[in-house]
């Protein structure tokens, strides 16, 4: 039995961005291996976002509050993702995972424009931290589905804004939904090329 080889992706955003839902979505795309929720779920999906129908059963997934942990095997490797709470009490939290990461991304919900702003302070924070320096970021300009989102032109340069901020790492912006599935394929594959 060979080892494969292990990669940690961090999934972070605000509370409510679609962190739970993408990974679910990805799971769907790759098959899963295995998953736990090590925390109990509060908040249940109301089924008002969207008309299209769901790739993943959405009434399962809640507002994350502590940590769903996932696992895909594929492409020869096995990545391990850490869904972390996104509510500010828990983006405290984040930090203790960064020196163990291989990728993180990072979810946009493209329909809250009043929460941009606190979504990028989030997101300044996080990428100013010295112990995630150089680690492939992949943002997701999430729920594209939504008639009314911002589309990735008007998400990118909000995130992408300053190079020296972003540094050395590779950076996407990719538009997404973790309902539909879209972009969840190539968000995925673009993260396994910059980690191998
Ligand atoms: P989290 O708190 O970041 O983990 O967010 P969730 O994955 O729990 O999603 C929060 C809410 O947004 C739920 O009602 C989801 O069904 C909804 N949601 C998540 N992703 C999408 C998406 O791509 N499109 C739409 N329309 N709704 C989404």
């Amino acid at each position: 039995l060979t080892e494969k080889e292990e990669f940690f992706v961090l999934i972070l955003g605000l509370d409510n961005a679609g962190k739970t839902t993408f990974l679910e979505a990805a799971k769907a795309k790759f098959g899963e291996k295995r998953t736990k929720s090590l925390i109990p779920l509060t908040r249940k999906y109301d089924g008002k976002n969207s008309d299209k129908a769901p790739l993943v059963n959405t009434s399962k997934i809640t507002t994350t509050v502590g940590l769903n942990i996932g696992r895909i095997d594929t492409h020869g490797i096995r990545l391990n993702f850490w869904d972390l709470g996104g509510q500010e009490e828990l983006q405290a939290l984040w930090d203790k995972y960064y020196a163990e990461c291989h990728a993180v991304i990072f979810t946009v919900d493209s329909h809250d424009r009043e929460r941009v702003s606190e979504s990028k302070a989030a997101f300044d924070a996080m990428i100013s931290n010295s112990n995630i320096t150089g680690v492939p970021l992949l943002v997701l300009a999430n729920k594209q589905d939504l008639p009314e989102s911002m589309g990735v032109r008007e998400v990118k340069p909000i995130f992408q804004d300053n190079d020296e901020k972003i540094g050395n790492r590779e950076c996407m912006v990719l538009p997404t939904s973790g309902l539909t599935g879209d972009g969840v394929v190539e968000g995925i594959e673009w993260l396994i090329q910059c980690i191998q």
